[in-house]
Parts: C-alpha cells; sequence; structure tokens
C-alpha cells in the first residue's frame, strides 16, 4: 500500500509549506515531503499517484475530547448551563446500553472521519449496570472505521447521596472502576509504535468523583504507563464547587493530588487564574480546548492565547457530541480562532497557529508528537487533503493563501483522508463503512435512548 500524493500546496506544520510540493506513503508511513514533484527514486513501485493540483494537504486533524456516546443524546437541553445539561442528561444515559453506544460511536466518528479527523479520543465515563460492553463497543467502532483511536476508560464514584453531581444509579464504586480499567488497559491498551488503540484513564470531573478515586487512579496509569485525561474548569460553578469543598481553585486542587504533569491532559480549562497557567505550562500539562461546546453551554472563553503564550501544549476537541450538536473537528480551527480573536484581539491565534494546534498540538496532548501531528519522513501517513479548487470547491481559489481560505472560510470539500496510509474518506465519502449505513446507525441509536429512557425524560 503505497501513495505518492504530488502538485498540493503542503503544510507541513513542522517545517515550512510548499507551494506545489509531494508527500511519498509507503505502508503506514511517510517517506518523503518535499517541493516539487517526487523524486524517482523516493516513489515505491506500485504506487498509486494522486495530482493533488488545486489541494491543500495537512496533516490529519487530532481530536483531544470528546464523548462518542452523546450522539444518542444531542438536541436536549439546549438552553442550559453544564449543570442543568447534566442533571438533564444523566437521566437518558442511566439507560444507554452497548447498542445504542455502537450505532452513536459509529456515527460520530464518521462525522469526524469526514472533517479531516484521524485521530480521535473518546471520554466515556457513564457505565449503568447490566447493559453490555460500553467500552468494547465504541473500540470495535473505530477499528471498523480505521481511525487511530485513544479511548478513556472514565468513571464517576461521586453520587448525589455523597454531594456529587449525579445520580447514584450512574456511579459505579472505587474498586469496581479500578479492576475495570485495569482491565481495559490489559485487554486494548497499545504502547507499540504506529499504535491504533492506546487507552487513558479518566475519572470524570472534580465534582462527580471522589479524591480517592483521582489518587488511585493516578497511580494506576503511572503504574501502567498510560495517560490521565479529566474534565477541568469548564464552569465558574464547578470553582465554587472546589473552593466550597476543597478551599482551592480546581487546578491547585488537581494539583495537589499529582494531576498536573506530562502524562496528563486536561479538557476545557475555561476559568484559570494566572498562577494556574503558569503551573500547567511548568509541568507540561496538555489542554483541550473545545471553543463550540464551551460556547453552546456559555461556559466561557478559554485562555488559549495565554496558555500558548506560556508554553503549554494545545489540542482541539468537538466535545459533545450533545453539547456541541453535529460539530465538525475542521470548523473548530476556524471557533477557536475567531472566539480567542473577539477576546483577545486579532493577534490572539492565527490561522496557522489555530491549524497548529488541531494537528500538532493535539498529538502533544495524546503523548504522540513523535508519530503524528505534522507532515515529515518517519512519521505515520495520517494525511488530509482538502480541495481548494475544482468541482464543489469553485469558489475557493477567490482567496490566494490556501490556509486562509482553509481557516477562514467555510471548510472545503475534503478529497481524500489517509490513517496510516489507508484511504478512510475520499471525496467526502466515507469508504471504510457504508457512510449511509453509519448515519442510520447514529440516528437508531438516538431513537433506542429516547425509547429506553422514555418514562425519565
Ligand atoms: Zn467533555
Amino acid at each position: 500500500m503505497s501513495t505518492v500524493i504530488e502538485n498540493a500546496y503542503v503544510v507541513t506544520v513542522s517545517g515550512g509549506e510548499h507551494t506545489s510540493g509531494h508527500i511519498v506513503v509507503d505502508g503506514d508511513r511517510i517517506t518523503a515531503v518535499g517541493p516539487g514533484p517526487a523524486p524517482a527514486a523516493a516513489v515505491p513501485e506500485g504506487a498509486e499517484r494522486v495530482d493533488a493540483a488545486g489541494h491543500l494537504a495537512t496533516p490529519g486533524l487530532v481530536n483531544t475530547h470528546h464523548h462518542l456516546y452523546q450522539w444518542a443524546s444531542q438536541g436536549l437541553a439546549t438552553d442550559g448551563t453544564l449543570f442543568e445539561w447534566l442533571t438533564t442528561l444523566y437521566k437518558p444515559w442511566s439507560k444507554m446500553d452497548a447498542e445504542v453506544v455502537a450505532g452513536a460511536a459509529a456515527a460520530a466518528l464518521g462525522w469526524l472521519a469526514k472533517s479531516g479527523c484521524t485521530t480521535s479520543t473518546d471520554h466515556h465515563y457513564v457505565f449503568p449496570k447490566g447493559r453490555g460492553d460500553l467500552f468494547a463497543a465504541e473500540i470495535d467502532a473505530a477499528a471498523e472505521l480505521g481511525l487511530r483511536f485513544h479511548p478513556c476508560r472514565g468513571s464517576m464514584d461521586l453520587g448525589r447521596s455523597q454531594g456529587g453531581l449525579p445520580p447514584d444509579e450512574v456511579v459505579e464504586d472505587l474498586d469496581t472502576i479500578l479492576a475495570e480499567t485495569e482491565a481495559a488497559i490489559d485487554r486494548y491498551h497499545d504502547p507499540t509504535p504506529g499504535s491504533m488503540l492506546r487507552v487513558a484513564v479518566a475519572p470524570c470531573s472534580p465534582f462527580s468523583v471522589t479524591r480517592d478515586l483521582l489518587v488511585e487512579s493516578a497511580r494506576l496509569a503511572r503504574d501502567r504507563g498510560v495517560r490521565l485525561h479529566t474534565h477541568l474548569a469548564e464552569t465558574l460553578d464547578e470553582e465554587e464547587y472546589t473552593r466550597e469543598h476543597f478551599g482551592t481553585t480546581p487546578a491547585e486542587y488537581m494539583d495537589g493530588l499529582g494531576w498536573l504533569g506530562g502524562d496528563v491532559w486536561l479538557a476545557h480549562c475555561v476559568h484559570l487564574h494566572d498562577s494556574d497557567i503558569k503551573r500547567i505550562a511548568e509541568t507540561g500539562t496538555g489542554i483541550a480546548h473545545c471553543p463550540s461546546s464551551n460556547a453552546r453551554l456559555g461556559a466561557g472563553i478559554a485562555r488559549v492565547a495565554h496558555l500558548l503564550e506560556a508554553g503549554a501544549p494545545v489540542g482541539l476537541g468537538v466535545d459533545g457530541a450533545a453539547s456541541a450538536e453535529l460539530v465538525p473537528l475542521a470548523g473548530e480551527i476556524r471557533q477557536a480562532m475567531y472566539m480567542q480573536r473577539a477576546r483577545y484581539g486579532p493577534t490572539a491565534l492565527t490561522a496557522r497557529r489555530a491549524l497548529e494546534i488541531a494537528t500538532l498540538g493535539g498529538a502533544r496532548c495524546l503523548g504522540r508528537a513523535d508519530e503524528i501531528g505534522s507532515l515529515e519522513p518517519g512519521k505515520l501517513a495520517d494525511i488530509a487533503l482538502w480541495r481548494l479548487d475544482g468541482p464543489g470547491a469553485e469558489f475557493y481559489p477567490a482567496v490566494d493563501d490556501p490556509v486562509v481560505a482553509f481557516a477562514f472560510g467555510r471548510t472545503p470539500p475534503l478529497a481524500r483522508l489517509l490513517v496510516g496510509g489507508r484511504t478512510v474518506v475520499e471525496d467526502d465519502t466515507l469508504v471504510t463503512v457504508p457512510q449511509d449505513e453509519v448515519g442510520r446507525r447514529g440516528a437508531a441509536a438516538h431513537r433506542r435512548l429516547m425509547e429506553l429512557a422514555r418514562e425519565l425524560l
């Protein structure tokens, strides 16, 4: 399996741009990138040749925060704050089963692939008893679609009766969580180079898990050499909660529990103090920035410009899907850029910097910057090819700079998406699975969940 892309505008992200360049893919790796046509000696025998004139080639996008199962609960509590939204949605989530998760995950991942995503994480933290293997369902869906996947075994152990936000029926006990999380690592985590599947440990948030679970989760993750993920500082309600319960900001609370570090990435971090940003940057903690979700829930605008200035790794996430319905990952580049500029001025986030956080920044958050996030020889062949001229893209040539056209405008058609050298999307259509079927499975998952939860809504 080898492919040669030529005549594209190539944005390597790590090493400059080529106005008419080539990328050579052999197996699952990039073997050459540069200006002009591919040198004959670099072209593997029998390689497929792609004439990409009028196209922009970027690294595949990396989605650093998501909840695939929420595809089945989109369109609910559309005007609530985070806590109001959660309190409404915990009810249907308490009825979800493996069939719901399988359909929701397939649709959500298909949607991601269609917007240029080659690697996605997922944070699954609701495991109602006796409803099948929900974690396996999403892993199967990612394998079927052919996306690189970093599922996080999430958890909640602080039910309402103990002072937490979630109802008791959606939380698990500490011992069960630790045993199930370790079993998930044993069964699925692949630490080898080129891995398509890596597991992380991910208690849900400071207001839905106990201090013991945070401490034990960090111990387990570090014993096993896997990464840690959670939500943090998403809303001012959360800061009120940690101040009341622990006398600290959310970031100070997590810092005290060993939860800031180069093996941790945190979703949101909308409400950070200067001292929090300093600690996040000096510890190398990654941030998954989810601008549409933050806007949809009225949570605020994260201090991305300040985090980047301080040197913290920042990636993009679509979050949701129920807190940011039908949000495409590529569109988050524009959303991030515009929200930063609206708050901090027009130089707060440039188009190229926004593309960098969507690719290499995300790779840093997931601990994969040595393998994905930029177009370089030796890296995995995770590549998005966007059409900026020709059928379906007739209006784009009115902008000279392809990166400006891509980032400022409506997301252009996706001509090709390669994951480890394998074509997953062609001409804006999924090719690894029938696209219409994936869409129908997502809609069926929604109907099934609404039916299962009918008496609760
Ligand atoms: Zn989230």
